[in-house]
């Protein structure tokens, strides 16, 4: 999961983009409203954490472009404490929800979820491939009746293969997923944490469902393995 965090305060910033990165997310940071609209114009982004104090154009501006832009990703408000008119501006404006400062990181992360879930388009609240079983929201996994504990990254990157179940999945596509885009990639990452998923959802159920495509990348059989 790929979130784009549009805040100008360093500090904030920092303190969301920290949270967010140790529960397995991909998170980059915009520093304002027209970094925020080059970085989302992609839109590869499952979600957009937007403030509304911005300098330049402000956050209520920025939605509004983003969805005249056909950015549909959705967007999480960051307000100020008790102002109702800037809620409402930011639900006319094209966002999806709000949260006011100052928040929890425990609701803004239930928030997110939420909206992920809900998505750009329709999405089931769970992900079925053959019989692994992938829940999005509560973060859970299992191959039939049995649960696999995962870590935050193992559980993205097979978020991202149940997503495309059948499809070849390059070690750039699947780094996207995981990490953020300075991370370095030359190393070795995604050949190792394909290991450890083989390892947690293959090897103990004698299947083998994440196959190695010789230089294109990995695949998720459609089958899930049986
Ligand atoms: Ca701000």
């Amino acid at each position: 999961m790929r979130v784009l965090v549009v805040e100008d305060e360093v500090k904030m910033a920092a303190l969301i983009r920290r949270g967010l990165s140790e529960q397995g997310l991909a998170v980059d940071v915009a520093g304002s409203g027209e970094d925020a609209l080059a970085k989302a114009g992609g839109g590869n982004y499952d979600a957009i954490v937007l403030d509304v104090i911005l300098p330049g154009i402000d956050g209520f501006e920025t939605c509004r472009k983003l969805r005249i832009d056909g950015v549909w990703s959705p967007v999480l408000m960051l307000t100020a404490r008790g102002a109702l008119e800037d809620r409402v501006a930011g639900l006319d404006g094209g966002a999806d929800d709000y949260l006011t400062k100052p928040f929890s990181f425990a609701e803004l992360l239930a928030r997110l979820r939420a909206l992920v879930r809900r998505g750009q388009s329709e999405r089931p609240a769970q992900i079925e491939v053959g019989d692994l079983k992938l829940d999005p929201a509560t973060r859970q996994v299992w191959r039939g009746e049995t649960e696999i504990e995962l870590s935050a990254k193992e559980f993205t990157l097979l978020e991202a293969f149940m997503r495309h179940p059948g499809s070849v999945l390059t070690r750039t596509q699947l780094l996207e997923q995981a990490w953020e885009y300075d991370f370095e990639h030359r190393s070795n990452v995604i050949e190792v944490y394909i290991r450890y998923l083989r390892r947690k959802i293959d090897v103990p159920f004698e299947v083998s469902s994440l196959e190695t495509i010789r230089g294109a990348g990995y695949r998720l059989r459609k089958d899930g393995g049986r």
